[in-house]
């Protein structure tokens, strides 16, 4: 029987994460262990210096076993990952509420949980989809996790064992299409606003107007924008392959060392 392990970035209370344990449940050994609070934006952060716990928390209606954690979403996966003889045959993370496109998964608590999960030789989806919590429908990305779940084909990306999924937060008669694709380019300007508090004292709060600079075609963020499921196979090289050559020459001028 398919083992399978879920976890999130927001929370165990998440709606997005109780709709993708309920599309899966049947599927296999399904374990649930998420953060007891979001965690949204926690990136890939392992908790070093206190104690984590985890809580069995019922999930109403489910069969299986949920458990709420003090830790971060990569922490997730690493308990859930302890018996070294009984690991996962799969890691899916999410339903994230909200998107996680181009390099919004280096933020991703989301697309951190699967990197873990790949960190440990265990194919692992991300699963977002494009709205925010008050907005978001998942009954697509949970049917969609279903099928992955029960005939993904992996020989057709035999060295990626992490994939990012993202899906419009569309009726599935208006979903165009799924598409393979790559990351986009998408940074944030006018990052940290200030304010000032009641006291005169600033403060400052994380917001960002978000500029394209690759949305073309082929990209996650295209893919999207044209109402179709992205899925991108990722690896963690974040060399860049291009500038070593340039580099070594440089450097073998002398420029840095001796
Ligand atoms: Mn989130």
């Amino acid at each position: 029987m398919m083992k399978i392990l879920i976890s999130n970035d927001d929370g165990i209370h998440a709606p997005g994460l109780r709709a993708l344990a309920a599309a899966v449940a049947d599927c296999g050994e399904v374990t649930v262990i998420a953060p007891e609070r979001e965690q949204s934006a926690a990136g890939h952060a392992v908790t070093l210096h206190k104690p984590l716990r985890m809580k069995e928390v019922p999930l109403p209606g489910l069969a299986l076993k949920a458990y709420a954690t003090n830790g971060t979403p990569a922490d997730c996966i690493a308990l859930g990952t302890v018996d070294r003889g009984d690991l996962p045959d799969l890691v899916l993370s999410g339903i994230n509420a909200g998107a996680n496109l181009a390099e919004e998964i280096l933020y991703s608590g989301t697309a951190s949980a699967a990197m873990e999960g790949a960190l440990n030789n265990i194919t692992s989806f991300a699963l977002s989809v494009t709205a925010p919590a008050s907005q978001a429908r998942f009954d697509v990305a949970a049917e969609l996790a279903r099928r992955i779940v029960r005939s993904f084909p992996r020989e057709a990306a035999p060295r990626a064992r992490f994939f990012n999924v993202n899906v419009p937060s569309l009726p599935p008669e208006e979903i165009a299409g799924i598409e393979v694709t790559r990351l986009g380019h998408r940074c944030y300007v006018n990052r940290m606003e200030k304010r000032l508090d009641p006291r005169g004292r600033p403060y400052y709060w994380f917001t960002g107007d978000p500029v394209e600079r690759d949305s073309s075609p082929g990209t996650d963020i295209a893919a999207i924008a044209s109402g179709k499921i992205s899925i991108t196979p990722l690896h963690f090289d974040l060399t860049s392959h291009d500038d070593i050559t340039p580099l070594v020459e440089a450097l073998a001028r002398g420029a840095l060392w001796p």
